[in-house]
């Protein structure tokens, strides 16, 4: 075995390991083997992600006398939908499976999130293991259990906490990804930093620019260190009653954002969280909780990488502060038409802040639509 990293997700009986290292898809099989119930996995895969590293997995496996079908999709969010889990379960029951078979999601949160809520519904239940291939889905999505797919009526708005029994994260299969995905992942790694750790945010303005140019040890690191974030908080608070909610720093704000621009590569979800932290401190800063310098200082810290800090940062969408405002009032997590924001009194110091005022959300939507 190479050199790897491995985090415990202490959930009861519902306990699972998240492996952190390089070449771990050449040792996927022996890794595999003791987590599932019997000898058959099936796994679920894209079509970008097919041809790169389907057959790796699928030789791993064999090699341990585990019995392997695949199942490959096409790639995109439109495939996290009511159809595809129609299809999806379809072609697996085609394959008389019984309790113990496990589903393996190989690919990104797209395929994470459906193959979780498959294996939550397949016969009352079946075991699923995650294997990300997108570093978002490393750090955030394949780790604690938000299973589901989108309605025609929103996004996530279908599906059920539902834990893997083993997160496989090969650091080595983030070299086919695109430079725009690497830094929508970023943003999420850079939130962990925000929300609770400010020694490790520290440690990203010196060495972010390096990880998201390709410095595997940087990765390595960044990977580790958000999901034994996500662990932790995730342990404590399972199904989100409370501190669970501060993973969604940036979130309300990136999400009308990205209703606005209908969830398409317009504006990638990253891309919106970056946008989001940024106004996520405007507003902690609007109400003298934070400090300016503190504004000032993650925005350098995104745009050095390349990310958008400023709405004005993405071209042809003329936002508006009224339309972003009644995304936000019609989002799931609003309640009651209560505005609720994840803020910040200081670089990982969030907490949750509950009945915002809108017109000052309008005002810091105004100044990063004017400013530059
Ligand atoms: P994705 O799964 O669509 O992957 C992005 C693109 O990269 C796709 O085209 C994919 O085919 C391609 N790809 C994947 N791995 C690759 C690789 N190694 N090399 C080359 N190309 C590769 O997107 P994503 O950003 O991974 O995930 C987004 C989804 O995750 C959204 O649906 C979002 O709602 C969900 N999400 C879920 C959670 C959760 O807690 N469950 C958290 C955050 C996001
Ligand atoms: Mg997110």
């Amino acid at each position: 075995m190479t050199k790897h990293k491995c985090i415990n997700v202490a959930l009861g009986d519902r306990s699972y390991d998240i492996i952190i290292g390089c070449k771990l898809l050449d040792e996927a099989g022996i890794l595999i083997k003791p987590a599932i119930r019997g000898e058959r996995i099936i796994i679920i895969t894209d079509q970008n992600v097919a041809p790169l590293y389907l057959n790796t997995l699928k030789l791993s496996a064999e090699k341990e006398g585990i019995k392997v079908k695949e199942i490959i999709l096409p790639a995109g969010e439109q495939t996290k939908s009511i159809s595809y889990f129609e299809k999806l379960i379809d072609q697996i029951l085609a394959l008389k499976i019984d309790r113990k078979v496990a589903l393996v999601a190989l690919g990104g949160g797209v395929i994470g999130d459906l193959t979780g809520y498959v294996a939550a519904s397949i016969l009352r239940g079946i075991d699923f293991i995650q294997i990300p291939t997108t570093l978002l889905s490393q750090v955030d999505s394949s780790v604690g259990g938000k299973t589901g797919i989108n309605s025609k009526n929103g996004k996530n708005l279908i599906g059920a906490f539902y834990q893997p029994r083993l997160v496989i994260a090969d650091i080595d299969v983030l070299d086919s990804l695109p430079q725009r995905e690497i830094l929508a992942g970023y943003a999420e790694v850079v939130k962990y930093g925000l929300i609770n750790n400010s020694e490790f945010f520290i440690w990203l303005e010196e060495f972010g620019l390096e990880l998201c140019a390709g410095n595997k040890e940087y990765r390595q690191r960044a990977v580790l260190k958000s999901c034994s974030s996500k662990a932790e908080i995730v342990a404590k608070d399972e199904t989100e009653q409370n501190m669970r909610a501060l993973l969604n720093l940036g979130h309300t704000f990136g999400h009308a954002l990205e209703t606005e621009t209908g969830f398409s590569n317009k504006l990638l979800h990253g891309e919106s969280i970056s946008l989001g932290i940024c106004l996520a401190f405007d507003l902690s800063l609007l109400l003298e909780l934070c400090s300016k310098s503190d504004a000032v200082r993650i925005r350098n810290h995104f745009s050095a990488v390349g990310l958008p800090t400023y709405l004005s940062d993405i071209s042809d969408i003329d936002w508006d502060a009224n339309t972003l405002l009644n995304h936000m009032l019609s989002d799931k997590k609003t309640e009651n038409g209560k505005l609720n924001f994840i803020l910040v009194k200081g670089i990982g110091k969030s907490f949750i802040a509950q009945n915002i005022n809108p017109k000052n959300v309008q005002i810091v939507i105004e100044q990063a639509n004017q400013q530059r």
